[in-house]
C-alpha cells in the first residue's frame, strides 16, 4: 500500500562515479551495468531526489587496505588532502554536475531550496542538492565558502574519515566507538558558525565524538547525520551512540539510515547478503530515541556495498515494502521516505 511513496535520500556518491567516466551524461541518463544510481534506476525505485556528495579521495586510498584483527578489522586513516587538490577536484565535480543538469534539464535539476525540491517532485524531475563530504576545498580561512555557496552547495560535512584543518573524522574499524581524536579546530568552529549564518546544513556523519560535541555546543541549527546508523546495533565508529542520538533529538535534528552493509550488520561484515530486517532494526532503534520526525534515509549509493535485496536505487521499493511489512503505517513510511528530510531542510536552509 506504500508502494508509490517518493524517496528523498540524504547521501549518495553518484557524482564521484560519474565524474570518473568518459561520458557522465550518458552514464546518468542510461542504465549501465554497474553503479547504483542513474535516472533509469531512480525512476524504477521511486528515488525522487537526494543530496549528492562532492568527495575528494585521498592519494593511495585504495591501497590503504583493511587489516583483519581479532573479531574485526581496522584501517589506516587516509592521508590529508592539499587545498589545491581538494579545490581543483571539487570544482571539477561541480562542473560535471552542472553539465548533467544542463544537458538533462528535463530530467534532473539542481535544487537550492525546499520549494525547488517540491517542484521537482511534482514535475517528476530528479532533485539534486550538492554536498561537500569533507570541507577541505573551502580552506582554513573559509575563503572558498561563498564560492561553493554560489555554486549551489547547501550541505557541508566538515570532515570525512580523515584529518583536515577543521577537525578529525572517525576511522573505519570494527568494533569501536566514535570517541577517537581531538575536537574541532578554531577554523572548524568558524565553519560551523558560517554554516549557521548562511543556512547551510552541517552533516555530522564521519565526524568523531569530540567534534560532534563541539558542533552540538556551537551550532543553533538542528544536528544532522545524513548517512549513519545506530551504534547499539552495529558498533562501528561511524555509527551514533545513544547519547549522540538524544542530543540530535533535542536539537530537532535527523539521522539518515545508511544502507552500507558494514555499518548495518551487527558483525560488521561487508557482506551484501544482509537481510532487510537489519535495516529495520536500525530504524526501530533510531525511532525509539529520535521519534517519528527524526529518522530518514541516507543510502550511500555508489559509495558502499548495498544489501543484495536492494541492490541499487531501482530496488528501493523493496525497502519500502519491508517497512510496510514490519508494520510502519503509511504516514510513518512517508515521513521516513521524504517528509522528514524536506521538513529538516526547511529548518536548516533559511
Ligand atoms: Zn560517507
Amino acid at each position: 500500500m506504500c508502494r508509490n511513496i517518493p524517496i528523498f535520500d540524504g547521501h549518495n556518491d553518484a557524482l564521484l562515479r560519474l565524474f570518473q567516466l568518459a561520458d557522465p551524461i550518458a552514464a546518468f541518463r542510461h542504465r549501465g551495468d554497474d553503479g547504483h544510481l542513474d535516472i533509469v534506476r531512480a525512476k524504477a525505485g521511486g528515488f525522487a531526489g537526494g543530496i549528492f556528495a562532492c568527495f575528494v579521495p585521498s592519494a593511495g586510498e585504495e591501497d590503504a587496505g583493511v587489516v583483519l584483527t581479532d573479531g574485526g578489522y581496522t584501517m589506516a586513516m587516509p592521508e590529508p588532502l592539499s587545498l589545491m587538490n581538494a579545490r581543483a577536484h571539487t570544482d571539477a565535480m561541480i562542473a560535471c554536475a552542472d553539465r548533467i543538469v544542463t544537458e538533462l534539464f528535463d530530467q534532473v535539476r539542481l535544487c537550492r531550496s525546499v520549494s525547488e525540491i517540491r517542484r521537482c517532485m511534482d514535475d517528476g524531475v530528479l532533485a539534486m542538492t550538492l554536498h561537500l563530504e569533507g570541507a577541505e576545498a573551502i580552506g582554513e580561512d573559509l575563503d572558498g565558502f561563498e564560492h561553493y555557496y554560489s555554486l549551489g552547495v547547501r550541505s557541508i560535512g566538515p570532515v570525512w574519515s580523515r584529518r583536515n584543518c577543521f577537525g578529525t573524522g572517525v576511522p573505519f574499524r570494527y568494533p569501536g566507538g566514535p570517541a577517537i581524536g581531538p575536537g574541532l579546530t578554531e577554523a572548524g568552529l568558524a565553519l560551523v558558525r558560517a554554516c549557521d549564518e548562511r543556512g547551510i546544513m552541517l552533516d555530522l556523519s564521519h565526524l568523531n565524538a569530540a567534534g560532534f560535541w563541539d558542533v552540538a555546543r556551537t551550532s543553533r541549527a538542528p544536528l544532522v547525520a545524513t548517512h549513519s546508523n545506530a551504534h547499539a546495533v552495529c558498533p562501528v565508529p561511524r555509527n551514533l551512540t545513544d547519547d549522540q542520538l538524544r542530543v540530535i533529538r533535542d536539537s530537532g535534528g535527523l539521522v539518515g539510515v545508511s544502507l552500507s552493509v558494514c555499518d548495518l550488520r551487527p558483525d560488521g561484515h561487508n557482506d551484501p547478503l544482509t537481510p532487510l530486517d537489519v535495516v529495520i532494526r536500525h530504524m526501530d532503534h533510531l525511532l525509539s530515541i529520535l521519534g517519528p520526525d527524526g529518522v530518514a534515509i541516507g543510502s550511500d549509493f555508489d559509495g558502499a556495498v548495498m544489501p543484495a535485496a536492494i541492490g541499487d536505487a531501482g530496488g528501493l521499493k523493496r525497502l519500502v515494502a519491508a517497512m510496510d511489512e514490519h508494520g510502519y503505517d503509511e504516514n510513518l513510511v512517508a515521513k521516513l521516505c521524504h517528509v522528514n528530510w524536506l521538513a529538516l531542510l526547511e529548518r536548516c536552509w533559511h
